[in-house]
């Protein structure tokens, strides 16, 4: 999962990124509107923390231009104490939530965690696709309700795949999704290539079927057919 963190304040931002780091997601960040708007425009995450007083705009600027890019991707409004206005103005533009400073990170992190279900496991526990169950709650891989050891990059991967079935996936999209930004060169697309391996290896010797197709010269697609 991947998420941007705008917010000008560097000890804020830091302390997000830093503590959703440790929980397990790849975190992006922007300190002004400008930053913001161009990385909407550039990239896909899975959520965006958008502070809405920052330097060069506002917030709900770069809430405007991320939902007419990327509708899909979900948003957690982190307003200051007083301004009821931002918070009605950014629900009605299409954020999801708000959270309201000062919070506490533990806080933060319950929200984030139950918009991502929300928004890209349509509030499901767990997802299946045949054989294989991704358990949303412990993040852990089942197949034929036995639990297969994945590192945390493999069960990442998976769960891109499995929400992304039948579509084909980039390996550019695969890198940024795993990596972040920036990492769409060519170097790292054998690391992209050396996890789909092992990942496919691991599933398959559990007993799964082998559902990661090559789709050449595109990238790779997770489908029965
Ligand atoms: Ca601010």
């Amino acid at each position: 999962m991947k998420i941007l963190i705008v917010e000008d304040e560097p000890a804020i931002r830091e302390a997000i990124a830093g503590y959703l780091h440790k929980e397990g997601y790849v975190c992006e960040e922007a300190e002004d509107y400008e930053t913001a708007d161009e990385k909407v425009a550039l990239y896909e995450y899975d959520l965006v923390i958008l502070d809405i007083t920052l330097p060069g705009g506002s917030g709900l600027e770069v809430l405007k231009s991320l939902k007419k890019a990327h509708p899909e991707t979900g948003v957690l409004i982190v307003s200051a104490r007083h301004s009821l206005d931002d918070k009605v103005k950014g629900l009605d533009l299409g954020a999801d939530d708000y959270i309201t400073k000062p919070f506490h990170l533990p806080e933060l992190n319950a929200r984030v965690k139950a918009l991502l279900r929300r928004r890209v496991f349509k509030g499901k526990e767990t997802i299946t696709f045949n054989e294989i169950e991704v358990d949303l709650a412990t993040n852990i891989i089942n197949v034929n309700g036995e639990p297969v050891e994945l590192s945390r990059k493999e069960y990442d991967l998976m769960c891109f795949f499995i929400t992304n079935k039948n579509r084909v996936l980039s390996k550019a999209a695969i890198a940024e999704h795993l990596w972040g930004d920036y990492m769409d060169l060519a170097d790292n697309f054998d690391l992209v290539y050396s996890h789909i391996k092992n990942l496919r290896k691991k599933i398959v010797e559990n007993g799964g079927s082998d559902y990661i197709k090559t789709v050449y010269g595109m990238g790779y697609k997770f489908t029965s057919y």
